[in-house]
């Protein structure tokens, strides 16, 4: 295609009419045309495109999920662990056969390749019985009982390969150990008194957990930064990609362990908030929302929540709702999840949200989450792989048009064996997506992470006016005025975003 017919092409797809009349192109709209001359070369070319695209954040990310197999197998080699080829998971030593030493995997390839695709989607193809549901949530069966000393290891792998995708911020979420509140609760049925209930296992000790879980973060982190040499000239990229942590809940257990961890997650989020620590931020359930517990105490966890973030309203939450698709759950299933995450969960995001249009008052529904400003964190790939649900079965475009802020992640990159250079060229292809519409999505991620302070725009999810000491300025100036500085250094969050404008500088000065 001619420079002039891509031009063309530019503004019957995109939102760039403005621009015709300019006699120089902005590096924005150059950057634009070269976009949508990718998007004709094919998803090789837009790919290659979007590999150096600012993406700003990815806010749902399961750790344990998000590492590849390939890891997984050569950590258990260095924990002298076995390989239970019938069972295709870890065992421990003694490696007696028929258990193989995992450090021997080498002259094993076919049980190598066996475990890669037990612990993945790879090569999964449906079999009658066995879905995409099926081995998703089967996997994490699979790379059970490697040592939590590669923890550090698991997150620096995770922040290079975001650092190689020009990717700077992330929430992982992570399940911190909580045996102590599930004893409690095995002991102390639940009441309906929640507030009773919870004095009930705080004096009973919950709270000594949470310097814990707290430490297992930090120790985490503290690891990750050794391993990237950060702050020594020898620094990795990926010490620049900045993290946080999302407390996961268990949502398919017995009510009074839910409440009890939930507890928990609380009271650690908020220490770790106090303490002004870079590591939880928010909580968040997980587990198959379509499971026997999850489904049937789905409302009860919601009062749960509701009841929690009443005593800490600092905490943020972000709720797993509606990964559920008609067929998966009985309809009344599907009626109400997304809802209750938002009116009693007080959740400030959604995860997937994929049978929003199968709830009461649909419209409704999208309304109340623009109005409130409550962003879908959207899994293409997993949605496809878990629920079969992918194109226009996807509330996806819905979402946008009903003005609801959504942002793409990756959920579990390493079971779905991709990244999120991926899901960014499967949404440009798949909804027809123009540079803006990237750039939109890109920056709603940043505006709605759970880093503490003030967002650099004016109005939320309006992402055209900066707030007012950096109105002034060049987006994303390398020296702002001191005003404008002076706004940054006090916000966090505004400091990330001007990050990230600094960075869609500096990739589209490139076309
Ligand atoms: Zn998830």
């Amino acid at each position: 295609m001619s420079k002039l017919a891509r031009f063309f092409a530019c503004i019957a797809l995109g939102g760039f009419s403005a621009a015709v009349h300019s006699q120089a192109p902005s590096p924005e709209l150059k950057a634009a045309h070269a976009y949508q001359a990718a998007v004709h070369d094919g998803p090789l070319a837009l790919r290659a495109f979007l590999n150096g695209f600012p993406k700003g954040a990815d806010l749902h990310v399961h750790l344990g999920g998000a590492v590849y197999a390939e890891t997984f197998i050569r950590d258990a080699g260095e924990d002298g662990l076995c390989v239970d080829a019938a069972a295709l998971t870890f065992a421990k030593p003694p490696c007696t056969a028929p258990l193989v030493p995992a450090a021997q995997i080498a002259a094993h390839q076919d049980l190598y390749d066996r475990l890669v695709n037990a612990f993945s989607m790879r090569s999964f193809v449906p079999t009658p019985g066995v879905s995409g549901h099926d081995q998703f949530f089967a996997t994490f069966g699979h790379f059970h009982g490697i040592s939590n000393k590669h923890v550090g290891e698991w997150v620096d792998e995770v922040a290079s390969r975001a650092a190689a995708q020009n990717q700077q911020y992330l929430e992982l979420m992570e399940t911190p150990g909580f045996s102590g509140a599930a004893a409690m609760a095995k002991e102390n049925p639940l009441t309906t008194d929640f507030a009773q209930y919870r004095q009930t296992l705080l004096a009973l000790g919950l709270k000594d957990e949470v310097f814990l879980d707290r430490e297992d973060v930090k120790a985490a982190e503290a690891l990750r930064r050794e391993i990237e040499h950060c702050d020594t000239p020898q620094a990795t990229a990926a010490c620049q990609v900045e993290i946080r942590y999302i407390y996961q809940i268990l949502r398919g257990n017995a009510p009074e362990q839910v409440f009890a961890q939930t507890l928990l997650g609380f009271e650690t989020v908020q220490a770790a908030m106090e303490a002004h620590e870079p590591g939880f931020v928010g909580i968040n359930f997980v587990m198959p929302e379509d499971g026997f517990l999850s489904m049937r105490d789905y409302h009860l966890q919601m009062k749960m929540v509701e009841y929690l973030h009443s005593v800490y309203p600092q905490v943020h939450i972000s709720l797993h709702a509606g990964e559920l698709a008609p067929g998966l759950s009985p309809p009344e299933g599907l009626r109400f999840h997304i809802r209750e995450a938002v009116e009693l969960g007080h959740a400030e995001r959604i995860g997937h949200g994929v049978d929003a249009l199968y709830e009461d008052d649909a419209a409704g529904l999208l309304k109340e989450m623009a109005q409130k400003h409550v962003m879908v964190e959207v899994n293409l790939s997993s949605n496809e792989g878990i629920l079969g649900i992918k194109g226009a079965d996807h509330p996806f475009p819905l979402y946008r048009a009903a003005h609801v802020p959504v942002a793409l992640s990756t959920d579990d990159e390493g079971v779905s064996r991709i990244d999120i250079t991926h899901e960014y060229v499967r949404a440009a292809l798949d909804y027809h997506l123009s540079y803006a519409d990237l750039k939109q999505l890109a920056r709603t991620g940043m505006e709605h992470n759970f880093l503490p302070g003030a967002s650099l725009w004016e109005s939320p999810d309006v992402f055209t006016a900066p707030a007012g000491a950096c109105k002034t300025q060049p987006l994303g100036a390398d020296k702002p005025t001191s005003a404008c500085k002076a706004f940054l250094d006090g916000s966090e969050k505004a400091a990330a975003q001007w990050e990230q404008e600094r960075r869609f500088r500096v990739f589209e000065a490139k076309f």
